[in-house]
């Protein structure tokens, strides 16, 4: 069974004092919603976090394609990086197992005269050896590409939220969420105090 796609884009209302947000996983908000929120904030909460229609301003159609593709390269590098550093590990555990098989033929030799068994060992040790050079190599170098993907992921970001404070999104808010009680600072302009982000 294939997992369930992430819904993601822009939203409104994904947080309740902020006006317009890039949601990273609608399905996640909106459980966190349902069972973290206290229970009189839940419908208006629910109620107004609704994907932006559109059509949007050029300039937040472009900003959010490139947030959406720099977060995902990002995404993509951190399972990479992950990955090659559980290999890198594994590979640190075969070393040390060889090297201690080595020692132990090492001690043994004498008495055993098992020339064969030490050549075993020690090609083992060393292709051991190999496989953790090729594992550390491949660890810096997705670890490189990782921090490149977080400097564009971080600038992408700022970008979008550049383009989301404008006043042709104010303007298309005031046309998808008519009813809304959003003062320019929270969904609750009543009770402020009481909510929390
Ligand atoms: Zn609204």
């Amino acid at each position: 069974m294939t997992p369930k796609p992430i819904v993601r884009g822009l939203y409104w209302h994904v947080h309740h004092d902020r006006l317009v947000e890039w949601c990273y996983d609608y399905d996640e908000r909106k459980a966190y919603i349902r069972t973290e929120k206290p229970k009189k904030e839940r419908a208006l909460r629910l109620k107004l976090f609704q994907p932006v229609k559109g059509p949007l301003p050029s300039r937040v159609a472009k900003a959010a394609a490139a947030y959406d593709t720099a977060r995902t390269a990002y995404d993509t590098a951190r399972a990479e990086n992950e990955r090659a550093y559980a290999a890198r590990v594994w590979v640190i555990a075969e070393v040390d197992k060889a090297s201690a098989a080595l020692d132990g033929t090492k001690a043994n030799f004498a008495w055993k005269k098992a020339n064969v068994a030490w050549e075993k060992v020690s090609a083992e040790y060393d292709k051991a050896r190999a496989e953790y050079d090729k594992a550390t190599a491949e660890d810096v170098r997705a670890n490189a590409a990782l921090i490149k993907t977080i400097t564009e992921d971080d600038r992408a970001i700022v970008e979008l939220r550049k383009a989301l404070d404008s006043k042709a999104m104010v303007a298309l808010h005031k046309k998808e969420c008519p009813t809304c009680p959003w003062d320019g600072k929270t969904i609750f302009p009543k009770s402020e105090k009481e909510v929390q982000a």
